[in-house]
């Protein structure tokens, strides 16, 4: 029999990733610090809960998708958080994208207490929560992990368990600094491409496909091209994740330039009001130093 599953913080990403888990027959039982996020979940056939620790009492598997460390914080650990209600086996899965080290010791609170937790943060943006086709990056016991498998599945195509608890933040945040790094060598060898008069278009056409190319290049240079800055992943949280990234390798020693270098474009360009533009809106910071603008 299928476990009734929580679903904490309906954003984005978790109004989607709730959604497919009705979709997939599961009972589902939904909170949200802003009501209005609830209504199209209880409208498709979620049960609604008052508070983190009202899902928790009612479900054997929690999910929680909200913003930041503090807010995971908040709504596992704080009054009327999950740890207030939750039962003895029952499991914890955060989706958010958070502080691998503050994983851990969330994951110890709750294994005091009897209770199991697993980090799962997810990639693959707005589309891959609504279609399902999420990576989900996912650290913690094995035997968890097993228990997890169904929801996981009906979330996202691609999952890994990449280790114990905390690995799977720590796999996201490498994700991120592939992100940023690429995204910089994009937005540099545009306005390269820009100041020698190449035609942009077909630049990107004879180095996509080659050694050259990339999810980044393929996808984002175009949308810079075209000068259009929607976001797929804003810079205010791709801002977030680079800070956690940058505080990570702090605690471990390690120099990352180019993540730091970036994190530092990405804070310039929040300072000039752009932070929700999308992610390869890092090319303005680029532009700005070079006195000219990349595209027509
Ligand atoms: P979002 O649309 O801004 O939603 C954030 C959710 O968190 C909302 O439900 C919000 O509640 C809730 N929340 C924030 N702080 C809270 C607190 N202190 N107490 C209770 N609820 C709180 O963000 P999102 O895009 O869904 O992102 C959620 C997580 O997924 C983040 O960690 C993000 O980095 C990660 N992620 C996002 C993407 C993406 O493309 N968007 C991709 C991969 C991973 P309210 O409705 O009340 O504000």
């Amino acid at each position: 029999m299928k476990e009734a599953i929580g679903f904490i913080g309906l954003g984005i990403m978790g109004g989607g990733m709730a959604a497919n888990l009705l979709k997939a027959g599961f009972d589902v039982v939904v909170w949200n610090r802003t009501p209005g996020r609830i209504t199209p979940l209880a409208a498709a056939g979620a049960a609604v809960a008052d508070s983190p620790a009202a899902v928790a009492a009612g479900c054997g598997i929690i999910i929680t998708c909200v913003s930041d460390t503090p807010d995971v914080e908040e709504v596992i650990l704080g009054p009327r958080g999950v740890i207030e209600g939750i039962r003895s086996g029952s499991l914890v899965i955060d989706c958010s994208t958070i502080s691998p080290a503050v994983t851990r010791a969330i994951a110890g609170r709750l294994q005091a207490v009897g209770a199991h937790m697993l980090d799962a943060p997810v990639s693959g943006g707005s589309e891959g929560a609504a279609r399902g086709t999420l990576s989900i990056m996912v650290g913690g016991e094995a035997e968890q992990v097993r228990r997890a498998m169904p929801a996981l599945q009906a979330m996202g195509k691609t999952i890994t368990h990449v280790g114990g608890h905390g690995a799977g933040q720590m796999a996201k945040l490498v994700n991120q600094i592939l992100v940023v790094v690429t995204m910089q060598g994009v937005a540099e060898a545009l306005l390269f491409a820009q100041a020698g008069e190449l035609d942009l278009e077909k630049t990107l056409a004879a180095v996509g496909g080659g050694a050259a190319g990339s999810w980044m290049l393929n996808n984002r240079g175009p949308q810079v091209i075209r000068r259009d800055w929607r976001p797929g992943f804003t810079v205010d949280l791709q801002q977030k994740d680079l800070r956690l990234v940058l505080e990570a390798a702090d605690e471990m020693g390690i120099p990352l330039p180019s993540t730091a270098l970036v994190f530092q474009y990405y804070r310039a360009l929040q300072q000039q009001g752009l932070g929700g533009e999308g992610n390869h809106a890092l090319v303005k910071a680029l532009e700005r130093l070079a006195g000219m603008e990349v595209g027509m």
